[in-house]
């Protein structure tokens, strides 16, 4: 596509926009200043944000700087802190949605810019050297064609200032659905499900790893042990959001 054939398209949407201002997907609104990720400005705004003080997971209220209450804290998990945007509810889940299904790109720049503002006042998290995302199996990947935890990772990256390398780590055993396991049972599930490709890039960093989801933590803290058992220096979880099981 050429530049000027790629400009007249996108000066064409911005004049259809204007003259037809697109629907919200969650309010069903016409939206005169357009859309972000698939939803107005106003949507953006009623998304449900967990502060400091609660628990990342659950949403009930923890003492002091810790990111787990004690019923979602998990034994050995290989996350040293975690911090979501809030709780999978519309319509932050159905910005989720988009980016897995559609609207891909725009979404993760706006789900980034939010994640990157939940971290940036946070004195670990800043030092970071690395953010990457939890991997799909290659297999589940080719399906949908991109990992949506890499486009995260890579705005994040973006925001702080920092590499998102993509493939240091892979997922190499395909597991089953987790929607009917309990939370022992996911656990097993992911166990040693990844391997590190390239330890040298990994040693003594400290890496933010990304994942749209979080649910009982197991992928991502399975992810984080296998980072951990490479040389990294710590691991810190950041996910979009958090569904309770
Ligand atoms: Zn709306
Ligand atoms: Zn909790």
């Amino acid at each position: 596509m050429n530049a000027l054939y790629r400009h007249t398209i996108s000066f064409l949407g911005s004049l259809a926009d204007f003259v037809f201002p697109p629907f919200c997907s969650h309010c069903h609104q016409r939206a005169p200043e357009g859309l972000t990720g698939g939803i107005c400005p106003g949507c953006w705004s009623s998304v449900k944000k967990w502060e400091g003080g609660q628990c990342q997971r659950c949403g009930n209220q923890v003492a002091g700087k810790k990111s787990l209450c004690e019923l979602c804290l998990i034994p050995g998990w290989g996350c040293s802190e975690v911090k979501t945007i809030g709780p999978f509810e519309a319509p932050l889940s159905d910005v989720i949605h988009m980016l897995k299904y559609s609207d891909a790109i725009s979404v993760s720049r706006k789900l980034g810019a939010i994640m990157a503002e939940r971290i940036v006042s946070d004195q670990k998290y800043n030092k970071a050297d690395l953010v990457l995302a939890v991997p799909l199996h290659s297999a589940r990947e080719r399906e949908r064609g991109y990992n949506q935890a890499q486009l995260l990772a890579e705005q994040l990256g973006r925001a702080l200032g920092v590499a998102s390398p993509k493939g240091l780590v892979a997922r190499c055993r395909h597991t089953k659905s987790q929607t009917t396991m309990n939370k022992e049972q996911r656990h097993r599930n992911v166990e040693g499900i990844f391997a590190v490709q390239n330890p040298d890039r990994i040693k003594d960093k400290t890496v933010i790893l990304v994942d749209d989801v979080l649910t009982t933590g197991a992928t991502i803290g399975s992810c984080g042990q296998s980072l951990l058992a490479a040389g990294a220096r710590e691991v810190l979880a950041l996910t979009a959001a958090a569904a309770p099981l």
